[in-house]
């Protein structure tokens, strides 16, 4: 059981497997709310354990179109956990201890800061990867 919570604790969840890939996203809205380091969970496997009561959306504006989940306590980014869709992105850095997984991908590289140097071998994406 891998679990995963945001900084103050209020909102806890837990995956009842791994997830099945990990990607870094450089556009500006992931660098802003602080969740570049993503990993895709299978809905099914994901169960919110805590805190739905305190999970706060931010609605994205064109021409960016996914929601971002956080915790209205402490503002930890948590990615798309409310999602409807089979499987969706959600943010490494909440995860409680280490899993065995490594970086796949960069996307939206086009993006990045030229103060952030990429420091693996994992292909990298102008924008997104999967169209
Ligand atoms: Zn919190
Ligand atoms: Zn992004």
């Amino acid at each position: 059981m891998i679990k995963g919570s945001c900084c103050c604790g209020a909102i806890q969840f837990e995956l009842s497997e791994q997830p099945g890939m990990m990607g870094t996203c450089h556009c500006s809205r992931c660098r802003k709310v602080g969740a570049s380091h993503l990993v895709f969970v299978k809905a099914e496997s994901f169960k919110l354990s805590r805190g739905l009561d305190k999970i706060s959306t931010f609605k994205a504006e064109p021409p960016y179109k996914y929601d971002r989940c956080f915790c209205s306590v402490c503002g930890t980014s948590l990615g798309e956990v409310l999602s409807k869709g089979d499987s969706f992105p959600v943010a490494a850095n909440c995860l409680d201890g280490d899993i065995d997984i490594e970086n796949q991908f960069h996307e939206f590289v086009s993006e990045k800061p030229s103060w952030l140097k990429i420091g693996d071998k994992a292909k990298q994406f102008e924008e997104h990867p999967f169209k």
